[in-house]
């Protein structure tokens, strides 16, 4: 990756961190609500999402732990926000393969979500990294189980 591209993607994650969006919860009834934490760094992160007619209309995460967990909240709810639940399902196992270094075919799908792919050079902070992806997943798979 050229340096350059390196410091653009460093400066997102610390401006997610430091400036985070949709962060605190709403505690709505309509709300799923998923708890996650990540043993081997610490971090804790809890995920609401609100599901209507299948769509995604607002996510908000709230949690502590470090700088790619939380930033990696902020980027996960901004990048979903507003999609079909079915292309949010596809982005977050594009996410999963990018942190492993995989990139996906449409790059442009994952928002600044791409700036995660430094990730793969650092195999001990992917769980870090897909803890809030790992926590909308179930609570999207929670909400389609009660809506049958
Ligand atoms: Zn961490």
């Amino acid at each position: 990756m050229p340096m350059d591209l390196k410091s653009l993607y460093r400066a997102v994650i610390m401006d997610n961190y430091k400036n985070p969006k949709n962060k605190g919860l709403t505690k709505g009834d309509k709300y799923e609500f998923v708890h996650l934490n990540n043993p081997s760094c610490g971090d804790e992160m809890n995920v609401e999402v609100l599901v209507e007619d299948g769509v995604i209309k607002d996510i908000h995460h709230d949690g502590h732990g470090c700088s790619i967990s939380m930033s990696s909240a902020s980027v996960m709810s901004e990048t979903l926000k507003g999609m079909k639940v079915s292309d949010a399902k596809r982005i977050i196992l594009e996410f999963y393969e990018l942190v492993l270094g995989n990139l996906p075919e449409n790059e442009e799908e994952l928002g600044e979500a791409i700036a995660y792919q430094g990730v793969k050079d650092f195999p001990a902070r992917i769980k870090c990294a897909t803890l809030s992806w790992k926590a909308i997943e179930k609570a999207l798979s929670e909400v389609e189980k009660k809506n049958g």
